[in-house]
């Protein structure tokens, strides 16, 4: 894919990019190879007044950067504003966490293992290259970079050819904010050089938010390598909606949590799995007010959904929909591409989907939602469970053992209970099963790219 800067809701080209040259990565492989020996002699304390510094750049270019992200990937620009100004939340998070996440712990009886003095302390480990997606241009890196730079590593981004903008505007954003020179640069390369910079000595381990064969192919070589990953690689998130729950607040919270960032979340909810005895009254709200979303450009504040953000995006969504329909499922609302520049698809819903369909086990990366009738529990977690990822999930019930019941059975990294999945900073956040490995945020995040190391005295 070209490096460059497409607007979703028009299909213009708008700005490419030449990517880096040998050279010119080789050059800052060894200005973070360099930082990385500058910055772990700093403190904390110097650390954290540079990331808090990065938070009040942020602030101050919410705006701007908030156009650009729209014109980048197409969400509605309120959202890309509130993720902005999210990342600034992520730096100051760790700005005042970090130290407590990485404090040295002692063995209280040393003489057991017969030393004056054992423990452990943590100690970062060196370059860590990040992969990154376009669905949350800034985000999805923030929730990297802010812990790899308070724990002292460095960090390179190879962010998605279609957002170059973004892109560039991290790679100066920690500079301007007082961390060494080199500390967090972007390589403009396509995924085809990944493999390079991965197998790199000096690059120490990887993380990668995207797709499943990207995760696989960046895993593989890592582990050719020895070097650690973490991947975070999407989900199918179910929703599960049981007769005691608040179907409102439920029917309302499901039409955000599908069609936020024009549906193209890992963790957005995709299966709404409705016990019978609400299942018409549930699916009647849901598909009212998915009917009720404006689509339209971005760019103006009225609008609740956009463009899928690039073309091959926008045709495999509507490849999965027109399988299950010529399959047999139903469209309740929506379901077919609008005739109009760009690439929109309607926020819908279909009825009907059943295992043999792509729908079924694939994630639909845009607003499309997908409903199932179930006559018990039992059902529901059979159904929510019968895929393979496992990222997070949604439960709607105020029964209290059977909220118990359903936490100790979903397949999933996460349970959120009468609200819709978030990332933040302060809760570890990752996946099981073919969502991913490892953990981002709070302090497992910060964990992640560290060496444990072990320290015992005679
Ligand atoms: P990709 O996984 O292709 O892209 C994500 C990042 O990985 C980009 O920086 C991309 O670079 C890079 N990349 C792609 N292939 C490789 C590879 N073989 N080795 C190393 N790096 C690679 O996602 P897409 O943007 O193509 O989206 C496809 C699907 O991925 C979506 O439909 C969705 O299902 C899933 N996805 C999940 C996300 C999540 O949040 N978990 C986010 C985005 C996508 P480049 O752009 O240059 O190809």
């Amino acid at each position: 894919m070209a490096i460059a800067v497409t607007n979703p809701a028009t299909g213009e080209v708008i700005e490419t990019f030449e990517p880096h040259d040998e050279a010119e990565v080789e050059r800052r492989i060894a200005a973070a190879q360099s930082a990385f020996v500058a910055l772990r002699d700093t403190t904390f304390a110097e650390r954290a007044g540079w990331m808090r510094r990065a938070a009040e750049l942020l602030e101050a270019d919410a705006d701007e950067m908030a156009r650009t992200i729209t014109i980048e990937m197409g969400r509605p620009l309120a959202q890309s504003r509130a993720e902005v100004l999210k990342c600034a939340r992520g730096c100051r998070f760790y700005a005042d966490n970090a130290e407590d996440f990485l404090a040295a712990e002692t063995l209280a009886d040393p003489s057991s293992v017969k030393a004056s003095a054992a423990g452990t302390r943590w100690a970062p480990l060196g370059i860590v290259l990040a992969v990154m997606p376009w669905n949350y241009p800034l985000w999805q890196v923030m929730r990297f970079a802010a812990p790899a730079l308070m724990a002292a590593n460095t960090g390179l981004l190879k962010h998605s050819s279609n957002v170059p903008r973004s892109a560039l505007y991290l790679d100066t954003l920690f500079e301007r904010a007082g961390f060494p020179v080199g500390s967090f640069h972007t390589l403009l390369i396509p995924a085809s050089g990944v493999e390079r910079v991965l197998r790199d000595s000096r690059v120490v381990a990887a993380t990668l938010t995207g797709s499943e064969p990207a995760g696989r192919s960046l895993a593989s070589i890592a582990g050719s390598e020895v070097k650690h990953v973490v991947l975070e690689l999407g989900g199918s998130d179910p929703f599960v909606v049981m007769p005691t729950a608040d179907l409102e607040a439920a029917a309302s919270v499901a039409v955000t949590a599908r069609n936020q960032n024009n549906g193209q979340s890992c963790i957005a909810a995709k299966r709404f799995i409705v016990h019978t005895d609400v299942y018409d009254d549930f699916v009647a709200r849901f598909v009212e007010k998915t009917a009720a979303l404006r689509v339209g450009d971005p760019l103006d504040e009225g609008t609740d959904v956009g463009p899928v953000a690039t073309e091959s995006g926008r045709d495999e969504l509507a490849e999965l929909v027109d399988d299950a329909l010529s399959h047999g499922a139903e469209a309740l609302t929506g379901g077919s591409v609008p005739d109009r520049p760009g690439w929109f698809y309607p926020p819908t819903v279909l009825a009907g989907v059943t295992r043999d369909m792509r729908l079924f086990q694939e994630e639909a990366f845009g607003p499309v939602a997908t409903v199932f009738r179930v006559d018990s529990r039992e059902e529901a977690v059979e159904i929510a469970n019968a895929t393979t990822f496992g990222l997070s999930s949604s439960l709607w019930s105020t029964d209290d053992d059977e909220i118990e019941w359903f936490i100790d059975r979903l397949e999933a990294g996460a349970v959120f209970v009468n609200g819709m999945t978030v990332s933040h900073p302060e809760l570890p956040f990752g996946g099981i099963k073919n969502s991913g490995v490892g953990r981002e945020l709070a302090a497992a995040g910060i964990r992640e790219f560290m060496n444990l190391k072990t320290v015992w005295r005679a």
